[in-house]
């Protein structure tokens, strides 16, 4: 039993959202020094695993790891650029050892960053709130990643969520975003949270498309 439980897992279980993994994966593209993301992602990561696996496990995790990957997730630096192509390997390492007790792995480590950075659960829906919460994830979206670029719009039943120009991408990546939305939406007080990942740059497409509904 997790010590901290996200939302998404305590009201949807082990079992959904599912992942998609298939789609082509680029894991450093032309421009190596651009395909990086911030170390704080290994921090929430490293959090989630050590509540779940306990010690021993997660030593065993890192095991598996790269030693550069392997180090990200030991002494996670919060404010440092990392590798794409590390945080792609720890998640994939955790998929693997994980999935078969929770099949929907890569969304709770999604809801587990998104409940860090909201802490607060709010006890009814505060559009306005969720709404501002998501603009800001778009805006300081530059923060997380060096490369690509994203937008918000604002849809009648929720929002949706456009990422584009990546130059390195891969679909284990794409789905731990479901669970950060989902998670976003119920702390928020949303209720029957829906996103789907309607365009993929994995899949050839110009952009990852997130349409969120909720009520
Ligand atoms: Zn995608």
């Amino acid at each position: 039993m997790m010590k901290d439980m996200s939302l998404l897992e305590q009201q949807f279980g082990t079992t959904a959202p599912l992942p998609r993994l298939t789609g082509k994966e680029v894991l450093a593209g032309p421009d190596p020094a651009v395909c990086k993301v911030k170390g704080v992602m290994f921090g929430g990561r490293k959090q989630f695993l050590s509540d779940t696996l306990g010690e021993e496990r997660f030593n065993q995790l890192l095991a598996r790891l790269s030693p550069r990957t392997a180090q990200y997730t030991r002494t996670p630096l919060a404010s440092s650029w990392c590798e794409f192509e590390s945080i792609v390997e720890l998640d994939r390492a955790i998929y693997d050892l994980m999935h078969r007790d929770y099949p929907n792995i890569l969304a709770l480590i999604g809801a587990a960053s998104a409940e860090l950075g909201i802490g607060k659960v709010y006890k009814s829906l505060d559009n306005a709130e969720l709404t501002t919460f998501l603009e800001k994830s778009a805006l300081f979206h530059s923060q997380y990643q060096k490369f690509g670029r994203v937008q918000f719009e604002k849809t009648a039943e929720g929002g949706r969520m456009i990422y584009s120009d990546y130059p390195c991408f891969s679909p284990i990546y794409c789905a731990s975003a479901f669970g950060f939305f989902l998670e976003a939406i119920l702390r928020h007080g949303g209720t029957n949270p829906r996103v789907v990942e309607s365009t993929c740059q994995t899949l050839g497409d110009a952009a990852c498309t997130y349409e969120m509904t909720w009520r």
